[in-house]
Formats: structure tokens, sequence, C-alpha cells
């Protein structure tokens, strides 16, 4: 009698030729481990829109393979999981070393679209970073962050993704025992303006050239023809992050906690935490609880995108070599965010030309929508519905400002100003709403999806992630999703609790 050998069963992952790009940087970069496995897993949900993007199918999401992946009980043999070291600035306080405290990254897999795609396991256990942390990440963050990434995806603006999270009943500590998750995010790089913080704040400036050349020949290697590669890198960063900035307000996002480590060098919106959409407009609004002076308020954010760009030029000062190169490569930061956000500002009131008075158009809507609190987002949405003759469309835009006459004054002139161009109704209303979402992750949505996926019911979590794929269609199915906040939404708040 002859023994079988057993062939091992194929790993979910194995089609995807997982390579270690990041690991294959100095081991000073990153330190290498295990995640610690979650118990009992259970899929919470999975994005088939951001599985596809590396070539995943969604009967391969579905297995139970992938999910003791995803949870980081099950390794793939070509993996060499770490979890990277990087500093910051936070709150505009230099922190010292932070690191992936706990995110674990597998390695990289192929895009669909070309390049390489990152998978991290976010919530996957204690690493030398996790300074007073536990390594975990509680469902409701996970879920948060889920949809979030999910959502700014369909919206157009750049983020990372988020593939799956999946739960345990295990507990974590936070306010109080709540369940944890493993959220899996995607990128093509999870590199900071933190990871080029860390190197030169701790003199290593042969290291900081290190990872500044891998960067550059792995996600920018246009710039390996300028003449001073590192000063072009940074005018890049720069102008990507100015954009990124002007995408938000223009959407009325609001990240949070905008410290030098949660911003990518890729330009990517990164780390989720207590983020929120605009509701009553006030541009001083605080969506982190934990944010007492206002540092990351909404009004505050491209400037501070401005801010985060000048610490990054600081650590890039030496590979640099001046102080005036560095500062040329940030001085486009205000021209670059200010065109951007008029480009957009512009499409969202649908004008397709630029006049002299326009600024002052724009002024006179803002300072209506605070002093009445009008909705972001419900605003310019139905903003898209008035028509260039007859108020009688107007009704449920009129309906939101407490100054009915102040607006009839204004809607006056922004129709007066809308026949200057000659714009046609029809024409105008399919171009704004292409661009003024009608569904955002309201923080009232993610709180129902969030406390009937703590009762094990993952279905408004799917539901949600369906409605916010397609933000700019009316799916009048889902109107209430659309609608003003509840009343019992008043007292939701966010921290950086996660
Ligand atoms: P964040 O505010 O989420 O960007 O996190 C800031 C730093 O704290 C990063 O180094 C995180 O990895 C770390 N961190 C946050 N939460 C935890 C946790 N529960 N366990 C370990 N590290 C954490
Ligand atoms: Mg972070």
């Amino acid at each position: 009698m002859t023994a079988q050998l057993k062939t091992p069963a194929a790993h979910p992952l194995d089609h995807l030729k997982i390579a270690n790009s990041f690991a294959e940087l100095p081991s000073s970069f990153y330190t290498r481990l295990m995640p610690t496995p979650l118990p009992a897993p259970y899929l919470v949900d999975a994005s088939a829109s951001a599985a596809s993007l590396i070539g995943l199918t969604p009967a391969a999401l579905a297995s139970q393979e992938l999910l003791e992946a995803l949870a980081g009980n099950r390794l793939h043999p070509n993996s060499t999981p770490l979890a990277a070291v990087y500093s910051g600035h936070q709150f505009g306080v230099w922190a010292g070393q932070l690191g992936d405290g706990r995110a674990i990254l597998l390695g990289d897999v192929e895009a669909a679209a070309g390049g390489r795609m990152e998978l991290q396991l976010k919530g996957a256990g204690a690493t030398p970073y996790s300074r007073m942390g536990d390594g975990r990440a509680v469902l409701r963050s996970s879920i948060r962050e889920y949809l979030c990434s999910e959502a700014m995806a369909a919206l157009g603006i750049p983020t990372s993704r988020a593939l799956a999270i999946v739960g345990s009943d295990q507990l974590a500590m936070r306010e109080r025992p709540e369940t944890t998750a493993v959220v899996t995010r995607m990128a093509p790089s999870f590199v900071r303006f933190g990871s080029f913080e860390h190197w030169y704040y701790n003199n290593q400036h042969d290291t900081l050239k290190t990872l500044a050349d891998y960067v550059i020949a792995g996600f920018y290697p246009e710039l390996l023809a300028a003449a001073n590669p590192y000063q072009a890198l940074l005018a890049e960063v720069t102008r990507r992050t100015a954009h990124l900035m002007a995408q938000w307000q223009a959407v009325g996002f609001m990240h949070g906690v905008m410290n030098t480590d949660n911003m990518s060098i890729l330009g990517l919106t990164l780390d989720y935490g207590p983020f929120g959409f605009m509701e009553a407009y006030d541009p001083s609004h605080i969506c982190n609880h934990t944010d007492q002076q206002g540092r990351y308020a909404y009004n505050k954010q491209p400037q501070i995108g401005h801010w985060n760009c000048f610490a990054l030029g600081q650590a890039l000062l030496p590979l640099i070599g001046s102080v005036e190169a560095t500062e040329a490569a940030l001085s486009s930061y205000q021209a670059q965010y200010g065109a951007k956000l008029d480009e957009l500002l512009h499409a969202k009131l649908g004008l397709a030309t630029h006049q002299p008075d326009d600024d002052k158009l724009l002024d006179a809507m803002f300072a209506l929508m605070q002093a009445s609190h009008v909705d972001f987002t419900l605003f310019f949405r139905r903003l898209g519905n008035l028509q260039l003759d007859g108020a009688g469309a107007d009704t449920p835009l009129r309906d939101l400002f407490i100054d009915r006459a102040a607006f009839d004054a204004w809607a006056l002139q922004y129709r007066a100003r809308l026949k200057l161009e000659n714009s046609r109704d029809d024409s105008r209303k399919l171009a704004m709403d292409d661009c003024n979402p009608k569904y955002v992750l309201r923080n009232y949505l993610a709180q129902t999806a969030i406390e009937q996926a703590q009762n094990k019911d993952f279905s408004e979590v799917r539901k949600l992630l369906e409605i916010l794929e397609n933000p700019f269609d009316e799916q009048p199915q889902h109107a209430k999703y659309a609608e003003l906040p509840p009343d019992w939404a008043r007292g939701l708040e966010v921290s950086c609790s996660s």
C-alpha cells in the first residue's frame, strides 16, 4: 500500500501573485511580524467594486478561505507581512515615532488597471508601534472606514479603498467594550508624509533618500526626468494635495484628523477616523469631538493641507538641496487649490464660463447657506432643478432657507448669471446632477448601519454601500437616504476613539 500525498488547498489569493515590494526596502523601514489571528471571524461585507480592482471574483470574495486570509488567520506563502514605521506631527505638534500600530501589510498584487495595489489588514493585532493601543479596530470604526472609502471612490475623490470587513465577537475596550473587526485596505502605497519626516527628524538622510527614490521609482517614474526629482516630487505631491483639499471642500467632506501621519504621499484620502460630511452649513464646523481647538475644522482644511506640505518640504529639504528650491515647489499650492476649487464650484452651480463677479455670487450663496443652516448636499442637488423662467420649481430649494426673501433675491442674480451664458435648464440639470451627489455618508446613516451590525444584521451596511456606490443617481426607491438627518442625530458625536 502506497501513501497518498495531498496537494495543499490553494490559497484564495494564489492567482493574485502576491509580491512584497515594500519589504524589499531595508529592514529599518518596518518590522516583520504575523497578524494576530482573529477568533471565529465572519464576513460583515465585501466590496465587489474594490475586488474588481485586483481581479478578485465575487465567488472568491464569498469563500471561507478568503475570509480566513482577510482575518489574518491564513497567510499566503509568498506574503512577508510587516508593520511600517513612520512619525508625524499630530495637531501641529511633533509627535515622534508612530508607525503602523494595528495595520499589517500583507504585500502587493497586480492591479487590473495596471500598477500594483498593496493589501493591508487594519486591526490585525499589536505591533512594535502600538504604543498603548491594543492593535485592534472596533466594528463601529471599521464600518465607517469601509463605507466612506468606497463612497469617496464613487464620488471620484482619490482615496484608499476597502475590500472587506471581517468581524469577530472578540471584544476591545473603548469608552465601553466593543466587538472588533479587520478592514482590508488597498492603495498603491500607504507611505505618508510622516514616513519622510521620520528619517529627517532622526537625521538619517541616506535612508530618507532611499525612501524618496522608492516612491519616485514606484509611483512617480515620470519625475526621474526632472532636473531635481526630489523637488519635482514635492511639487507634484503639493499639487495633488491642493486638488484633494478642493475636492473635499466641494463635497463637504471633513477628515477630522489631518495629522502629517495621515497624509498620503500619493494624494489619497487616508485613515478614516472621525470624518464627517457637512450637513447644516457652518464653515467652522468641527467634525472631530476630540479637536477642541478646531484645528481641523472644515474651513481650515485647505490651509492645513498647505501646512502639511510644508512639513513634507522640511523633511525633503536635505534631498532638494536648498530652501529656495523647496519653497518654489510649495509655492503653487494656493493657486492650485484656488483654481481647482473654482472649477469645482462652477460645475456645482452649472456655470460653464467664468465671469468677473462670480466670486460675489458664490460668497453671497455661502453666506445665505450659513445664515439658514442649509444642508450642504441637499442645497446643491436641489439647485440643479432651478429653472430660468418661472420660480415654480424652486419650492423644495427655497424651503431650505429661513430667510426666503433673501434666497429669492439671490436666485434672481443666479438666474441672470445663467442667462448671461445662455444656459439651458435640461442640459444644466444633467451636468449638475453629475457633480452634486444626492447621497453622501451622513453620520446618522453610518450610525444606523453600525447599530444593526452590532446586532449581527449586516444588511444595512450592504444597502448603504450599494446606494453610495451610485451617489449621483436619483435612486428614487432610496430617497429617504437623501433626506435631512432626523432629530436624534443632532447629538451624534464622533471622536478619535476607534
Ligand atoms: P490614527 O489617529 O488612527 O491615525 O492613529 C495614530 C497612531 O496611533 C498610529 O500610529 C496608529 O497605528 C496608532 N493606533 C491607533 N489606534 C490604535 C490601536 N487600537 N492599537 C494600536 N495602535 C493604534
Ligand atoms: Mg493614522
